[in-house]
């Protein structure tokens, strides 16, 4: 059955490829996907499937399903966001198509041996800093959605290592502007932020091994013969174990206090996007993710740590069975994530085929969990007995 869902994704491909080729080309931002919610949605539309969009009181967000009988019901997640000026570098062209792809191939199944159960895709946008899936998560997006899927490019095939937890926090500082070279009166905004990354810098010693705290500066002044009365900064402030969120963020305060104290500024703390939970991997589609990528000649390397990244699939998957592997989106190097070198991979030949694995792997689990009750259970049970 692998080999068959495989197979009809293959006679899909070159319209696939189109679509994926299509979003790479037209790279936009968290929460201005609207080329690339609309391709989506007609792409799905000429496929003979209905479309809602907006869904979930989110613009660029959709949802599209197939099925008619009661049953169990399996989704699919697709995002389609690219970074600013880097473009696609994190290669969500094609995690959109590999989850139209199993979605398609998970209907047909469901259409020729007039299954019980669903096929769900839900187009999730603004994964990169706007929380997409956490807006649609509180709309009630997962109501009656028994597990939900995605696959994500990588330097390698590999299966879900898990991720971590994540706080955006954007900091201000307020001082007294002056000419740089007559400043008695100053209170340098710029001192102070340059002394919180040195104070974080300090505690990264301290760090155990599951956090991760990096920012950049937004607004540090314009010219060097005025002393800035306004900087600006946001950090992420991430642990793979969840409660150790609050560890990170009292101490960040207490920094952004120090650096108030030094200086004279003031200081403003804001989150600046929603918490992103850290994936609660579901080991029974993790195994069977691995076991189909190997089936279809892949090479499957199997991770040395818990994932560092975030995401906010780890929402999705604190509510229902989850899972959130990897394909290599080039098989010849391994480029990092967030660049252009990875960007490039995302819009090539080894990458798109790669990903087309990866959504018929993913659509073989979802034949599986529709077909299989023994399976389903045990992706159920996986849940239940996982800590976060
Ligand atoms: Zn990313
Ligand atoms: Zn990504």
């Amino acid at each position: 059955m692998l080999n068959k869902i495989r197979a009809f994704i293959e006679s899909r491909k070159n319209e696939l490829r189109v679509l994926s080729d299509d979003i790479w080309n037209h790279p936009e931002i968290a929460y201005q996907e609207k080329y690339a919610c609309a391709r989506a949605c007609r792409f799905l539309n000429e496929a003979g499937f209905q479309t809602t969009a907006p869904y979930c009181g989110v613009e660029t967000a959709f949802r599209c399903e197939y099925g008619t009988k009661p049953g169990p019901v399996f989704a699919f997640a697709s995002e389609y966001d690219a970074l600013p000026e880097i473009g696609h570098g994190c290669g969500h062209n094609l995690i959109c198509t590999a989850g139209i792809a199993g979605f398609l191939a998970l209907a047909e199944r469901i259409k020729e041996e007039n299954l019980p159960g669903r096929a769900v895709l839900l187009g999730t946008p603004a994964e990169e800093g706007g929380g997409g899936k956490v807006r649609m998560v509180e709309a009630g997006c997962l109501k009656g959605i028994d597990a939900v899927v995605m696959t994500h490019p990588s330097a390698k095939n590999s299966p879900d290592p898990g991720s971590t937890a994540n706080i955006g926090l954007e900091i201000t500082f307020h001082g007294r502007s002056s000419h740089a070279a007559l400043a008695e009166k100053a209170i340098n905004a710029l001192d102070a932020v340059q002394l919180l990354f040195t104070a974080v810098s300090y505690f990264r010693q301290q760090l155990p091994e599951h956090a991760r705290i990096h920012g950049v500066i937004l607004d540090g002044g314009v010219v060097p013969n005025v002393i800035p009365d306004m900087t600006r900064c946001r950090f992420y402030l991430r642990s793979g174990v969840e409660s150790w969120i609050s560890v990170l963020e009292k101490r960040f305060r207490d920094m952004v206090k120090g650096a108030e104290l030094m200086t004279g500024c003031t200081a403003e703390v804001k989150p600046f996007r929603p918490m992103y939970r850290s994936r609660k991997i579901n080991k029974v589609m993790n195994a069977e993710y691995v076991k189909c990528m190997e089936e279809l000649g892949m090479v499957v390397t199997m991770p040395e740590h818990q994932g560092r990244g975030s995401s906010d699939f780890g929402n999705f998957s604190q509510l229902i069975p989850g899972v959130h592997p990897y394909f290599a989106v080039s098989n010849t190097s391994e480029p990092p994530g967030h660049s252009t070198e990875f960007c490039a991979c995302a819009g090539q030949d080894a990458g798109f085929a790669n990903a087309m694995s990866a959504a018929a792997s993913l659509a073989f689990i979802g034949y599986r969990f529709l077909t299989d009750p023994e399976f389903r259970c045990a992706v159920r049970k996986d849940f239940d007995t996982s800590a976060s």
